[in-house]
C-alpha cells in the first residue's frame, strides 16, 4: 500500500488534504491524473447501470436535506458506531472493530461502549439552534427515496425499475484510515431497485444485482481471485436492511467492504409515507392495486472502487533491462488514454506531434511530452497506466504513419496518422 500511496502522490494522483497545513487527518484532494481516474470509474459505473439500462433512471439530489428525512430514514437513531476510550493512552476506537477487549495499542483499559451519531451536523442560516440543525448526508439513497413519487409522476415508468445518484456522503467515522478506503467524506455510487412486494421477487432481483456488481469489478479489471461474496450475520444488519451481502475485496490490509447489496424492504418509503404524511405509493395497472415497492439496493463507494482499482493494476517488471512501475489499468479507466512523443525535437517531428496531439485532444485525454530519452518518456506514462504511446519519429514525416506502442506487452505496431482516432477508440473499447 506504501508503493501506491507514495506513487499517488509523486505522479499528481492523490494527494494528502490541506497539505501545507500538514493535513487534516484521512482526508484526500485528487490531482490532475485522480480526478480522470474519478471521472471514469464513476462513468463506467454510470454507463453499465443507468445509460445502457431502460429500466433504470438517473437522479441528482441535494447533499442538504430536511431534517426530517433522517428521523424518518432511522439513521438520527440508530446510524451509529460503539465508540470505546482508552482510559490509559486515551485513543478512541470503534468497539466492533476490534479484537480483544483491552486497548490495541497500548494494552489499556478501556471504557464502556457508548453510541456515537457517525452523521455530520451543521446549521442552515444564520441561526444556530435546534430549528435550523441540517445534516450532512451519510448516504445518497435518502434522496432517492424521496424523489421516489416525482419520479413515478413524471417518467412513466413500471415495476421493476431502478432510480440511481452519484454523490458524496459525510460520515464522522470514529477511525478513518487506510488511506482513502475509509474516510469523513467520500462518493457513493447508490442505486435503488424498486421490485413488488414479494420475496420471491426479492430473492430473484437480490441475485440478479449481485451477480451484476460482482461481474462488474471483474469487467473493469479486478482479479475475481481477490473479490468474494460475504453476507451479514443477522446481528451486523443495518437498521433498515432484511439482508445484505458485502462485495469484498482482498486489500493490502486484508478482506474488506466494497460493496454492499442490501435488501431494504418498503422499509424506507414506508418510513417517509409516516413521517410526510405523503402517498408513497406505486398503482399497477394489471391488478389496479396500490402498494409500495420493495427494494434492492447495491451501494457502492467511488473511492473504495478506485483504490480496488488501483491496487490490482499496481505491478512492477523488467522491460529492455529495466525496471519500472506499471499501472496495468483497464484502458477505460486509465487516466491519460494516449501518450504522443515526438523521437527527436528537430526535423519537423515536435510539430507533427503537435499536429497528432491537437486532432486527438477533440476526443481523448491525451499526453504530449518531449522531454528526456524515449525509453524514460515511456516509463513515465506506464508508471500512470498511460495505455498507448505513439511516437513521431523521421518516417513519420515521409509517410504519416506513427508507432503505438502497448503499455502491457510494449509491442509497437504501425498506423497512418488518419486511422489512429478509430484504434484507440476501439481499443480504449467503451462500446463493449
Ligand atoms: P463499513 O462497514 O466499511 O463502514 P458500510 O457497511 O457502513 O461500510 P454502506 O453503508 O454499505 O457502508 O455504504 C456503501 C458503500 O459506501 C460502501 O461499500 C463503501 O464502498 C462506501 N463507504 C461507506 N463508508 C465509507 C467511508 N467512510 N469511506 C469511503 N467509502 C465508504
Amino acid at each position: 500500500m506504501d508503493k501506491l500511496v507514495n506513487l499517488c502522490k509523486r505522479r499528481g494522483i492523490i494527494f494528502p488534504s490541506s497539505d501545507i497545513y500538514g493535513g487534516l487527518g484521512s482526508t484526500w484532494d485528487y490531482g490532475p491524473l485522480g480526478v480522470e481516474l474519478k471521472r471514469n470509474v464513476k462513468e463506467a459505473w454510470w454507463r453499465e447501470m443507468v445509460q445502457r439500462r431502460p429500466d433504470v433512471l438517473g437522479i441528482d439530489s441535494a447533499i442538504l436535506m430536511h431534517p426530517r428525512t433522517w428521523e424518518a430514514s432511522g439513521h438520527l437513531q440508530s446510524f451509529t458506531d460503539p465508540l470505546v476510550d482508552c482510559k490509559n493512552c486515551k485513543q478512541r476506537f470503534r468497539a466492533d472493530h476490534l479484537e480483544s477487549q483491552r486497548c490495541p495499542e497500548c494494552g489499556g483499559e478501556l471504557t464502556q461502549a457508548r453510541q456515537f451519531n457517525l452523521m455530520f451536523k451543521t446549521f442552515m442560516g444564520p441561526v444556530e439552534d435546534t430549528a435550523s440543525t441540517v445534516y450532512l448526508r451519510p448516504e445518497t439513497a435518502q434522496g432517492i427515496f424521496v424523489n421516489f413519487s416525482n419520479i413515478v409522476d413524471t417518467q412513466r415508468v413500471k415495476l421493476p425499475f431502478g432510480i440511481a445518484q452519484i454523490g458524496k456522503s459525510f460520515r464522522n467515522e470514529i477511525t478513518p484510515g487506510n488511506f482513502i478506503f475509509r474516510t469523513r467524506e467520500f462518493e457513493q455510487m447508490e442505486m435503488e431497485y424498486f421490485i413488488k412486494p414479494d420475496p420471491e421477487e426479492e430473492a430473484k432481483w437480490f441475485e440478479y444485482w449481485l451477480e451484476q456488481r460482482f461481474g462488474w469489478y471483474v469487467k473493469f479489471g479486478i482479479n475475481s481471485d481477490h473479490l468474494r461474496l460475504r453476507p451479514h450475520e443477522k446481528d451486523e444488519l443495518s437498521h433498515y436492511s432484511r439482508g445484505t451481502t458485502d462485495i469484498e475485496f482482498l486489500y493490502p490490509f486484508g478482506w474488506g467492504e466494497l460493496e454492499g447489496v442490501a435488501k431494504r424492504g418498503s422499509y424506507d418509503l414506508d418510513r417517509h409515507a409516516e413521517f410526510s404524511g405523503k402517498d408513497l405509493t406505486y398503482f399497477e395497472e394489471e391488478t389496479r392495486s396500490r402498494f409500495r415497492p420493495w427494494v434492492i439496493e447495491p451501494a457502492a463507494g467511488v473511492d473504495r472502487a478506485l483504490l480496488a482499482f488501483l491496487l490490482d493494476s499496481y505491478d512492477e517488471d523488467v522491460v529492455e533491462n529495466e525496471e519500472r512501475i506499471v499501472l496495468r489499468l483497464d484502458p477505460r479507466l486509465a487516466p491519460i488514454k494516449a501518450a504522443i512523443f515526438p523521437l527527436l525535437r528537430k526535423g519537423g517531428q515536435p510539430e507533427k506531434a503537435q499536429e497528432v496531439l491537437a486532432m486527438l485532444q477533440k476526443r481523448f485525454v491525451v499526453a504530449y511530452d518531449q522531454a528526456g530519452s524515449i525509453g524514460r518518456r515511456y516509463r513515465r506514462q506506464d508508471e500512470v497506466g498511460t495505455p498507448f504511446g505513439i511516437t513521431i519519429d523521421h518516417q513519420t514525416m515521409d509517410d504519416d504513419t506513427v508507432t503505438l506502442r502497448h503499455r502491457d506487452s510494449t509491442i509497437q505496431e504501425r498506423f497512418p496518422i488518419n486511422e489512429l482516432a478509430a484504434v484507440l477508440e476501439r481499443r480504449i473499447g467503451w462500446s463493449e
